[in-house]
Formats: C-alpha cells, structure tokens, sequence
C-alpha cells in the first residue's frame, strides 16, 4: 500500500528525530555543509560573469586584478571549507551506520520473546534488512534524503538572486523587433518550461526506476540466493556436511539460478529497452531545455540589455535552478517510495511490549516458591494445533520435577511458558498464588537459571561466559567450574578463566567439545545462583559417566532450590520428587518414580524400553 506524501514527510521527520537522537552533530554536519557546497558553484558563476563583462568592455586593469584575486580567494576559502565540511560530515556518517544497526540490535534485544519467535517477526525484519541491503532504502535513506533535500533548496534559493535581474533588465529601445524579449510575458513562459522540464525529467527517471520496483519481488530472492549460497562456504569452512555431501554443487546450482542482475537477466533487459528510453528521454529534455534558455538569453544578450558576462551568469544561474528543481522533485517522489519501507521499519520497532506490564515486586525467595500451572494450554503464533493442552500442576519451592515425553511432546514448550518467554493462550501460571503476568517481568525473570537445549556461548573470555558479565568473581566462577565438572579442562586452559572461547577474539582462543560446551552453560547456570534450576536435556552431548556425575554434583548443588529437569534418560530422573509425562501436548502421568513405573502407562512402556538394554545376566 502506497503512503500519502504527507506520511511520507511525517515518517521522514520521525526518522529524522530518530537519528539525530542517536548520532551527535548529524544534523549540523549536514546542514552546514548543504549551505556552503551550494554557495560554491555560484561564487565561480558570479565572479566569472563580472571578470568577461570587464574584460569585454572597459578592460581596467586594477579591477581586473581585484576581481581575478578575490575570485580565487574567496573559491578557494569555500572550496577548503566545503572539504573540510565534507569530512565532518563522512565521519557522523560513518558513526550512524553504527548506530542504525544498534537501533535494530536494542528493539530485538529488548522485543517480547515470543515477538521475535515469530516468523512474521522475522519475515518483517529480514525485508528490512534486504531493502536496506539492496538499495539502501529504509532509515539509511532518510540522511541522503535529508542532504538532497536540503542542498537543492539552497541551490534553488541562489539561482533565484542570480536570475532576478535577467527579467527586470529593460531592453534597449534601438532594439527594434526585439524590443519584445523585454516584455513581462517572458517571465511566466521561462517559469512554465522551467516547471515543465522539472516535473517532465524526473517523472520520466521515475517511471525508469518502477522497472527496480517491478524487478523488487525477483530481486529480494536474489538477494537471498546470493546470501544464502554464494557465502555458505565461507561463513561455515570447517562444516564437514559441506566436504560429505559435496554442498558445493547445490549451492552453484542455486547460484546459476540466479540471472535476474546477470547480463542477458531481467534488469539487463529492462536496461537495454523501456528503462534506458526513458532515461535518454529524460536527458533529452533537459537539454532542450537549456537551448530554448541560451536561445532568450543570447537574443537578449544581443539587443545590449547585458554584457556578456551576464551570459555566463544567467545560463549558469538557470541550469542550476533547473537541477535544483529536478533534484528537489526527484527527492521529494523518492520520499513516498521510502515512505512505504519507513512504514514498515517503524512497524518493526513499535511492536509493543505486552511482558512489562506487571509491576508487582516478586515476593522474596528466603519464603520459597510454589509454581501452579492451572489448566494451560498454548498455542504457536500461526500453528494449526497447541503444543500445550490443559496442563494443572504445582510443585514447590525445593522440589525436582522431572519432564518426560518424546521429542515434540511439549517439555521445552512447558519451560518456555514457566519463564515467561510466551504468556498462555489459556489457563494461567501462578507464582505463590499470583498469575506470573502481575510480576515485574526482568525481576521474575531473575527466579530462573535454564541450561536450554541449544544455549550458545560467546567468543568472551571463559570467566565473563560464566559470569555473563564483564566483571566477575573469580571464587565464585571456579566453583561452579568445579560443580559443573570443567576443572580437569580449565587446567589444561593457557590463561585460565582469561582464556577466550573460540577465536573470534583471539586467535589463542579455544574451541571446545560439545559436552565441555554444555559444561559451560551449567557452570553460567549455576553462577547466576537463581532459586529456579532448569536444566533442557542438558547432558545430551556428555557421556554416560559424564551425565552421572553432572547429576550427581548438581543434586548437591540445588539441595534447597527447585529443579527441573528435562531428559530422555529415565535413570537421570529417577531422583527428582515428581515426573510429569507429556505426550502430543498433554500431561498424561504426573507422580513419582516409584508410583509411574507400575502404573499401565507412558512412563512404564519407557522405562522398559530403555531398561531392556541395560539388564544384564
Ligand atoms: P519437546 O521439548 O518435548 O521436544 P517442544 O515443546 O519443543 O517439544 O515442541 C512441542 C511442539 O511445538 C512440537 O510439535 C513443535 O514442533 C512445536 N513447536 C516448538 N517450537 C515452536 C515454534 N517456535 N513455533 C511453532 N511450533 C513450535
């Protein structure tokens, strides 16, 4: 849907706020600059106009001298300055490239979970960043808008001073027929063809540049072939499925689909045809234009109303103006195009936060917790089925709760909703007798430490991976390095908890193994010293001997806090108070160990499933 130029001003002069919020001196840098670049052309016209008209008629020399000397001083003072100006204005440039990607970087970070889970989110966010990518549509845009704008207004504003006097200039009366040139109906016939080529020579370079829109749908998968495969080797060069399955030949296949920027593509064509007649077209018009203004001007010229200087003066000043027309119009039906990808870009970051609505304060975990799950079902944002349906439990501070069920049964969602990355469809979670929504949201937060399935790490040094934080206690991460089971690992480390993971940061950095990775996480989880312990199939990349030892130091390590435990392995569950058995979304067995292994059941079928391999003579 297209945007009212009205919107498309509003949303610029939102964005604009935006920016200049962010960025300091952006907009003094520009608008500076704009006025002073303007002022260097006319400064050159000007002072050339007075130097042919001496030189073609009185010939002084002292006023020669004196316009030749201050022409080149006052060229070169704008020239210096224009530079110097220019720099200033890169260098806020390049800081808001930074900090355009921040804007993006503080609203994800800072959106509601189940938000950015979303695939219209991501769908949103991706068409963003494409746009941005391929034409630098979107808040990149506003800027240049901005300094278009800006610098065609002020050009427009001198080239008016500079031709004023083309009109008012009487002509002579030994001008005979050409006495006419002086007549005031000249003035509205110049205006007319001046608006007539400024609204014909864009409108044409616009219906040019539909061919890019028309071409947008094909280009954005373009685009996303050329992400997507053209890099894949270089983005994964150690990724052994690359070398097995010999990923290489897909990724080029791919590639080669991709004609639509190739010689002989779409654009290609586009280019060769409709889009560079009209863009000729375009050309064409303006050049007449400027022999229909030399024509007058010269006719004028030739009745002795001005010198030949004036010329100079005139022809300059009108083409000028003529560009500036052309590029203010220009700017201004680029600006309903950009409007449309403002639109969708403020769409984006005013996605509302529904999570920081509670403000009630988290009572204080010395008196524990109860956690109620009443009736819950949920449902994925554009998912035909829930993946929750009906869940009532409650466990309580100090208990271990086990989570069973095949994979897709809904244990990871269970969790999710506990820690309120999504809220319910229906039902409610109650934390000691209150619905969890009522809570001040990052305070309910801090109750939980989850280890999830797919926990990353980050190219930090190990201690502040642990203390997921830039400042931390070195007692205090080593004891959890030693509950987690990493000492043995940490030792062998050459700087210790300075040591980097990986070598994003330092090429002494080290990689580790899936099961010290996961080690890892542990130790972040139990640093964080939350009263809420959840552990998402944490040992699923340790060995047996590994996984028991895990359990059995972390059994030590919650005594007194809540534990929840997600695994496949039955044994690992065995200590916790309470296992709850999901299957297809629902809790189908909720009881102890004991209690479920002789009930006719879920649990019973597999626990046998699993024992079979481990009885032995
Ligand atoms: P488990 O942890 O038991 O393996 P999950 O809770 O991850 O199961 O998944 C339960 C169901 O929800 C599955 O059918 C899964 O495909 C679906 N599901 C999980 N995450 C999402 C998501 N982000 N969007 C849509 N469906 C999802």
């Amino acid at each position: 849907m297209k945007v009212s130029f009205k919107q498309a001003f509003l949303l610029h002069k939102r964005a604009l706020k935006l920016l200049s919020g962010r960025v300091r001196q952006l907009f003094p840098s520009y608008t500076i600059y704009c006025l002073v670049s303007a002022l260097v052309p006319y400064a050159g016209i000007w002072f050339s106009a007075r130097i042919i008209d001496e030189l073609a008629g009185q010939r002084r020399e002292e006023v020669l001298w004196k316009l030749v000397l201050i022409a080149i001083v006052a060229t070169a003072v704008l020239t210096l300055a224009t530079d110097a100006l220019h720099h200033w204005k890169m260098a806020r440039r390049a800081t808001m490239f930074q900090y355009l990607r921040k804007i993006y970087a503080d609203k994800i970070m800072s959106m509601d979970y189940c938000v950015l889970d979303n695939p219209k989110t991501h769908e949103q966010y991706a068409s963003i960043r494409e746009n941005d990518w391929f034409a630098g549509w979107g808040l990149t845009r506003v800027i240049f808008f901005y300094e278009d704008g800006l610098g065609a207004l002020f050009r427009i504003l001198g080239a008016i001073m500079l031709t004023v006097s083309l009109f008012t200039i009487p002509v002579p009366e030994a001008a005979g027929k050409f006495a006419i040139l002086g007549s005031p109906v000249f003035v509205p016939i110049v205006i007319a063809l001046l608006f007539g080529v400024t609204l014909l020579e864009p409108l044409c370079n616009n219906k040019a540049d539909q061919y890019w829109t028309k071409n947008e749908e094909a280009g954005r998968l373009s685009d996303r072939l050329v992400h997507a495969f053209g890099f894949l080797p270089l983005r994964a060069p150690k990724n052994a499925d690359f070398r097995i399955y010999n990923q290489q030949n897909i990724c080029k296949h791919y590639n080669d689909m991709n004609r639509n920027y190739m010689p002989g593509g779409t654009m290609a064509n586009y280019a060769k045809g409709p889009m560079g007649l009209l863009r000729a077209l375009a050309a064409a018009i303006a050049v007449l234009f400027i022999g229909l203004v030399y024509v007058f001007v010269c006719l004028k010229a030739s009745t002795g109303a001005f010198g030949v200087g004036s010329v100079t003066q005139y022809i300059g000043a009108i083409t000028a103006l003529s560009q500036g027309l052309s590029q203010l119009l220009s700017a201004c039906s680029e600006m309903r195009v950009n409007g449309m990808h403002l639109r969708t870009v403020f769409e984006f970051l005013d996605k509302p936060n529904q999570m920081l609505q509670g403000e009630r304060e988290v009572p204080d975990k010395k008196k524990g917790y109860q956690i109620e799950f009443r009736d819950v079902s949920f449902r994925y944002p554009g998912a035909e089925t829930d993946a929750l349906s009906h869940v009532s439990l409650t466990f309580s501070a100090g208990e271990k709760l086990a989570l069973v069920g095949r994979n897709g049964s809904g244990k990871t969602t269970f969790i999710k909703l506990l820690c309120r990355l999504y809220d319910p469809t229906e039902g409610a979670i109650y934390l000691n007798g209150v619905d969890i929504k009522e809570y001040d949201y990052t305070s309910y937060l801090a109750i939980f430490s989850v280890v999830f399935q797919d926990f990353q790490l980050f190219g930090f040094p190990l201690g502040q991976n642990i203390a997921a934080g830039y400042e931390y206690d070195k007692e205090m991460a080593e004891a959890c390095i030693e509950q987690a089971g990493f000492t043995e690992r940490l030792k062998t480390l050459p700087k210790g908890l300075k040591t980097h993971l990986y070598t994003i940061l330092d090429k002494e950095g080290v990689e580790l193994s899936g099961g010290e990775a996961q080690k890892v996480a542990i130790a972040r989880a139990l640093y964080k010293d939350s009263s809420v312990m959840v552990l998402d199939e944490p040992t699923a990349a340790l060995d047996p001997l590994a996984e028991s030892d895990i359990y059995t130091r972390f059994n030590q390590m919650v005594s007194g806090k809540s534990a929840i435990y997600i695994s496949h392995r039955l044994s690992s569950c065995r200590f916790c108070d309470r296992i709850a058995v999901f299957s297809a979304g629902e809790m189908v067995q909720y009881g102890t160990h004991d209690q479920l292994v002789n009930e006719d059941g879920h649990y019973g079928e597999l626990w046998k499933a699993q024992a079979q391999y481990y009885v032995s003579n």
